[in-house]
């Protein structure tokens, strides 16, 4: 197992972590200019956060 570089979701409306790309999903990257939006990446980690 190698070392990944972990970092927070460019979407500040996310929480969730990501290690391949700024963002952790399609969505996310789609959201990162409407942060009134909720994250809605489908990480359960994320609905959790909605309200
Ligand atoms: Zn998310
Ligand atoms: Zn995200």
């Amino acid at each position: 197992m190698t070392t990944t570089d972990a970092h927070k979701c460019a979407n500040a409306a996310c929480g969730c972590m990501t290690t391949s790309a700024k963002h952790c999903s399609p969505r996310c990257e789609a959201l990162e200019m409407r942060p009134d939006i909720a994250c809605s990446c489908g990480h359960a980690e994320c609905k959790d956060k909605t309200s």
